[in-house]
């Protein structure tokens, strides 16, 4: 008998336990939106991330653990511009019908995606995105990231919404002092021009003024003339820096830098703590005088 009240006494725990999860469970694209939510909601929130680290947030596939925990949620921040997104909204939907869809990029004013420059090409291109996704990796669009999860939050969560509300102006004063310690460190480069592997940077390269120039091609390796082009380029602006992001393959990366005596420098945009990755890109962009 005593057993049997230790063995309810655990099992109603249990069920408690997993009730306030469901209750307080929020799900989110990518690993860097974990932290935009931490830094508004502290540990008062589960959060469910869907794209892992290592994995593109281009064309992912949910799984069923996610699934799980996406049912559970009360919620969904999307970055709003990513292909899985669209391509899951409905299954989502109807596998939680109370789930409610918030678009985190609102507001922002999107990137054009990159358009093939090869000519005699009039073919579909289905993997092309049309606007650039990469939103979260500039400073002043994250700020309008940060206020339309605040909104989301304080809707679905009201118990909490003065802590959000005071976290969230922290929050804001944070990013500005790193947009301007990002500034005065990048103000003085000559050297405006970044060469890189995947496209990630067109946010941050609109906000500090710099530009980006992609090896990638319409999300595909390089071909042999787009090379070329890009040798030329480097060899002209005198570009020593090569950027790729971690879960790339740097072959071609690699022989670039070989090419133009340069040096392939790697970074990590789905990195869960966004400002100090924030500060090692901008780094490493300072490097390139
Ligand atoms: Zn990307």
């Amino acid at each position: 008998m005593k057993n049997y009240i230790y063995l309810m006494v655990f099992v109603l725990f249990a069920c408690q336990a997993k009730q306030k999860e469901t209750a307080t469970m929020v799900s989110v694209s990518i690993l860097p939106q974990q932290y935009f939510v931490e830094q508004l909601a502290g540990d008062l929130l589960h959060i469910n991330v869907l794209v892992p680290p290592g994995s593109s947030p281009h064309n992912y596939s949910v799984l069923p653990s996610q699934m799980k925990d996406l049912a559970r949620s009360k919620v969904w921040l999307q970055i709003g511009l990513l292909t899985f997104e669209e391509a899951w909204k409905d299954k989502f939907a109807e596998i939680n019908k109370d789930l409610s869809i918030v678009n985190c990029s609102e507001g922002i004013v999107p990137i054009a995606g990159i358009e093939c420059e090869e000519e005699g090409h009039d073919h579909e291109h289905e993997h092309a995105e049309a606007f650039d996704p990469h939103s979260w990796l500039a400073p002043a669009d994250v700020k309008i990231i940060a206020q339309n999860t605040l909104k989301a939050l304080k809707t679905n969560f009201p118990e909490h919404a003065t802590t959000f509300e005071s976290n969230y102006s922290r929050f804001i004063t944070k990013i500005d002092s790193l947009s301007a310690h990002i500034d005065r460190k990048l103000s003085p480069l000559a050297n405006r021009h970044i060469l890189i592997f995947h496209p990630a940077l067109g946010y941050y390269a609109r906000q500090f003024k710099l530009e980006q120039t992609p090896l990638e091609l319409d999300g595909k390796e390089p071909s042999p003339k787009h090379m070329k082009t890009i040798v030329d380029l480097a060899r002209s602006q005198n570009i020593k820096v090569i950027f790729i992001q971690k879960e790339f393959d740097a072959e071609n990366a690699l022989q670039l830098s070989r090419e133009i005596g340069g040096e392939v420098m790697t970074i990590d945009p789905l990195d869960y703590d966004w400002e100090k990755q924030m500060l090692d890109i901008t780094e490493k962009i300072a490097t390139q005088k």
